[in-house]
């Protein structure tokens, strides 16, 4: 049974305590799923999320708008990457992928999320190119005005679940000024003549991802979300509230990585004892408990801090997705040696976390550049002060 004590901190309230016992139990009965073909299994992932519910918050509910609650994000996260790394994509991009549109969308931009939060369409966010990944403010993609339209030209790279969206959030420049400030944001739905699957890319924990090349793709006018040059401003919106979130998510994958290692030390025996016996084992057992509490610690205070009110919670999604992913693959690395030659053959559990972790060192920010936007926080606070 994976500890559950953490759901009694005063970050949540019972309405999350409630959505995690239920999630639990969905998780339970209806995950992991078959990952052979990673299209088809996002796809009936989203359907299933969708159909039951679960990805009704990751975007605003027009209906009754609130604003997203990050601590359900990330608590969600955390139990779906504990279960099936694939089910907690299908989830994290549903929110990503519209995030743009909840927080900055036109109405007409709104009307995509009651088909995204029925899990009836797919989305993606398409930031990174091949010459400007970290480097986002230095992107190539123009859009450009011809009339009441725009015409998008150029690349985008890395893009989750491109190949299988049903619409993509694109960011390019538009030319207000150089650098961040001439960048502005895009609703482009999938079957915009012009846009295409340039190549679909293989990662070690696949998913689907896709290289697209817009060949000059024409788009109303009225497809830019927010306002012309704000296209920078909006993507820091969107990885603010998101970023947390994939430090839930390096949890979850730390979080089983350690159950499975308690319940392996505890059962297999070795020079006549449980593996757990042994005090350098305990010593593992310690680091991986200690280091998954802590990052959950970060994880759900920068969730609350956004939930609170915060307009910006910088230092804190960085702090949270730093220490949690760059900690998770510490965990789940100790979590393979304690399984032996178990902990290396494919398909075993433990193996896969090996795999699904290390990505999220990378994207929404590589852990490098999050030490950079620590410091830069921390350095301006005490200019400040
Ligand atoms: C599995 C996966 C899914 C992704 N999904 C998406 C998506 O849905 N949408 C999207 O837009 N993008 C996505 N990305 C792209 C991702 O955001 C980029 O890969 C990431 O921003 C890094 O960019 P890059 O690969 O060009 O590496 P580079 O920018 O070339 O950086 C390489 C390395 O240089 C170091 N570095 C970079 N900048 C600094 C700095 N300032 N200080 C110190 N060191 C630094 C870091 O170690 C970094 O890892 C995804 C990537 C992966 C691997």
């Amino acid at each position: 049974m994976p500890d559950r004590s953490f759901l009694n901190w005063p970050f949540f309230e019972d309405r999350h305590r409630d959505l995690a016992e239920r999630l639990e139990a969905w998780c339970a009965k209806s995950l992991p799923v078959d990952h052979h073909d990673v299209d088809a299994a996002c796809r009936d992932l989203v359907k299933m999320l969708g159909r039951d519910g679960w990805l009704k918050p990751t975007a605003i509910d027009t209906e009754n708008p609130t604003p997203l609650d990050v601590r359900t994000l990330c608590l969600t996260r955390e139990m779906l990457a504990r279960h099936d790394g694939l089910a907690d994509f299908a989830f994290a991009m549903q929110g990503l992928g519209t995030g743009a549109i909840s927080l900055f969308g036109s109405d007409e931009h709104k009307r995509w999320l009651a088909k995204t939060r029925r899990g009836e369409a797919i989305s993606a966010f398409a930031l990174s190119e091949p010459r400007s990944g970290s480097d986002v403010a230095n992107m190539d993609m123009t859009a450009t005005r011809d009339g009441d339209n725009y015409v998008l030209s150029g690349e985008k790279t890395w893009i989750s679940n491109g190949g299988i969206a049903d619409l993509y959030v694109v960011f390019a420049r538009t030319g207000e000024a150089p650098g961040a400030k001439g960048i502005s944001c895009f609703l482009v739905p999938a079957d915009t003549k012009g846009l295409e699957i340039a190549e679909r890319l293989e990662v070690i924990a696949p998913h689907p991802l896709a290289r697209l090349a817009f060949n000059a793709a024409r788009v109303p006018a009225s497809a830019m979300i927010g306002r012309p040059g704000d296209g920078f401003k909006i993507a820091m919106s969107v990885l603010d509230v998101f970023r947390s979130t994939v430090g839930a998510a390096a949890l979850g994958f730390a979080r089983r990585a350690l159950d499975e290692s308690i319940f392996r030390a505890s059962e297999r025996k070795l020079f006549g004892a449980p593996l757990a016996e042994l005090q350098m084992v305990q010593g593992h057992i310690a680091d991986m408990a200690l280091d998954v509490d802590a990052a959950a610690l970060l994880v759900y205070r920068a969730a609350w801090t956004k939930d609170m009110g915060a307009a910006r919670v910088t230092r804190e999604a960085a702090m949270a997705k730093l220490f949690a992913t760059d900690k998770a693959q510490e965990v789940i690395d100790k979590a393979v040696q304690l399984h032996g030659g178990d902990g290396v053959r494919r398909g075993h559990i433990v193996e896969s976390l090996y795999r699904e972790i290390r990505a999220l060192r990378i994207y929404e920010g590589a852990s490098d550049v999050q030490k950079v936007v620590i410091a830069r926080q921390v350095l301006s606070e005490f200019k400040q002060s």
